[in-house]
């Protein structure tokens, strides 16, 4: 911990701007987990998100740059949960000795057909368990700076719970049997299990796959069986599919929530907190009007 410290305080003044403070060097996997280590880091940190806003982080394709990016960071944050596939050949390529953060390691995880549910985060809950690995990876490396992490992230925590609260309230003005949204992957499992929403994904877990005929017919037939109206589609994803299955069906196209990715800056859904506030702020709406 002490050689890492050292190491690292000699390759940040010498990268420092001239008159900048130096900033610890962090690689997060995904725009989400990028804000998360944000939040916690304070100015003293400078995240890299490897997969951009509105990417996918499913099948994203890493750069050189990327590779760059690990081997001087400090800290990588990863989520875990098999999400970010491409992370297997990238981290042993790059040479990274930084410590690895696997945000999801403490959530108890849901099972999806054969596999495991990566998009944990969308349970406000599992979110203060991202943000306390976060803040523990950051306080490793940085341990003069450990005292303000954690005050940062028990702030952070706090204003994530205050959310968690409100989502419930809003979810609780729609009557049970009108909790039925579709998506165009199944992203939102933690989130319908946290506020008793039942999400039905268009495609499959993976966004790389492509369904059949027959499978867009028999998801068509489901909905008019569930009496589903309203169809959402995740920004990063091809909305091409979602307004198919909303023709053939004859459901609402309900529009535009972020599951796997953030927006750029200044956009509806440019933070953690944000994107809960504007998914539920539509998908309460299209519940109400169904
Ligand atoms: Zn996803």
């Amino acid at each position: 911990m002490r050689r890492r410290a050292l190491l690292f305080s000699a390759v940040s003044v010498v990268g420092a701007p001239a008159g900048a403070a130096a900033r610890l060097p962090v690689v997060a996997s995904f725009s989400i987990l990028a804000d998360m280590a944000r939040e916690v880091g304070g100015p003293g940190v400078a995240v890299r998100a490897l997969v951009p806003a509105d990417s996918d982080p499913h099948v994203y394709e890493p750069r050189p740059s990327d590779l760059q990016a690990i081997r001087a960071a400090a800290l990588v944050v990863t989520n875990g949960l098999g999400l970010e596939g491409w992370l297997a050949r990238l981290l042993p390529a790059s040479g990274t000795t930084a410590p690895v953060v696997v945000a999801a390691a403490g959530v108890a995880p849901r099972r999806l057909g054969a596999g495991v549910d990566p998009h944990a985060w969308q349970d406000p809950r599992n979110g203060v368990l991202y943000v306390h690995a976060i803040a523990e990876g950051l306080a490793g490396v940085a341990p003069g700076e450990a005292a303000a992490i954690r005050a940062r992230a028990a702030d952070y925590v706090r204003r994530i719970t205050e959310l968690d609260g409100w989502i419930a309230a809003q979810v609780a003005t729609v009557p049970p049997e009108r909790r039925r949204i579709l998506t165009s992957h199944d992203a939102f499992g933690y989130f319908g299990a946290r506020y008793g929403i039942a999400f039905i994904g268009v495609q499959g877990l993976d966004t790389a796959a492509e369904p059949s005929a027959a499978g867009i017919a028999a998801l068509v037939r489901q909905i008019r069986a569930l009496g589903i109206t309203a169809v959402f589609v995740e920004t990063m994803t091809s909305p091409r599919l979602a307004r198919t299955v909303a023709r053939d069906s004859g459901a609402v196209l309900g529009g535009e929530v972020y599951a796997d990715a953030l927006s750029p800056p200044g956009g509806p859904a440019d933070s953690y907190l944000s994107m809960f506030r504007h998914n539920v702020g539509l998908f309460v709406a299209a519940m109400r009007a169904g």
